[in-house]
């Protein structure tokens, strides 16, 4: 069984097989841009979010603009990233959100502290704490763990995440033992692991470097 104390070791070695590729480059984008990409990427690959948000930027030139658009509008732009009726239904709340509260603006997010902007931007329709949490880790560099449903398998296979962790413990465990610098790329690498090694159906476990400390691993061999 993995101990929580086996995590740098583990992310080393995943680092060292596997190419880190951060997807986001935030100087090309907006704050809101930024915010709208996380969504679009949210259970798709980077190449469909990208699509879709080359769609988006097209169509919509002001959150005033986005705002008078139907959600059917919404969803037909962003059709390529998946999911796309219910990505509509989140950005249009979003959008909606911004405008009534901040009269559409979104730098105060950059003058608050970390633990503040994340408090009020889960006030808005439609953000949870993933989604803040990516979000804050892209557009400020915040050095936290977004947990994704990958994140969450890996480590429950491996022993660390136990039955009654939930999003924020976990977040919290793993914060306590990762270095700060290692944390965003112990997220981009293990949703890379989780979506080509550790699937949710048919783990590849023949092929994984870090079967030695996994749970999961071990009761398959009994
Ligand atoms: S051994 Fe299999 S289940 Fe365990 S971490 Fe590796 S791929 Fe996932």
């Amino acid at each position: 069984m993995a101990r929580i104390s086996d995590i740098s070791k583990i992310i080393s070695i995943l680092l060292k097989k596997y190419k880190l590729e951060i997807p986001w480059n935030k100087s090309n984008y907006s704050l809101f841009e930024i915010l709208i990409s996380v969504i679009l990427s949210q259970r798709t690959y980077w190449r469909n979010a990208q699509l879709a948000l080359k769609r988006f930027r097209s169509k919509f030139r002001s959150l005033r603009e986005l705002s008078l658009a139907s959600e059917e509008e919404i969803a037909e732009i962003i059709r390529p990233a998946g999911l796309y009726k219910i990505k509509a239904r989140r950005i249009k709340m979003i959008a909606s959100a911004l405008l009534k509260e901040y009269e559409g603006a979104l730098d105060w997010v950059l003058r608050l502290s970390c633990e503040k902007a994340r408090e009020e931007l889960m006030k808005l329709a439609g953000i949870g704490p993933k989604t803040a949490d990516v979000f804050l880790m892209i557009a400020r560099g915040e050095k936290i763990i977004p947990i994704d449903t990958h994140i969450f398998r890996i480590m429950r296979r491996l022993g660390i995440a136990s039955a009654e962790d939930n999003y924020e413990s976990l977040k919290k465990k793993l914060e306590e033992h990762v270095s700060p610098e290692l944390r965003p790329k112990l997220h981009f690498i293990l949703i890379k692991f989780g979506r080509n090694i550790c699937k949710a159906r048919n783990p590849k476990c023949s092929d994984c470097p870090i079967a030695i400390y996994c749970d999961w691993f071990k009761n398959q061999q009994r």
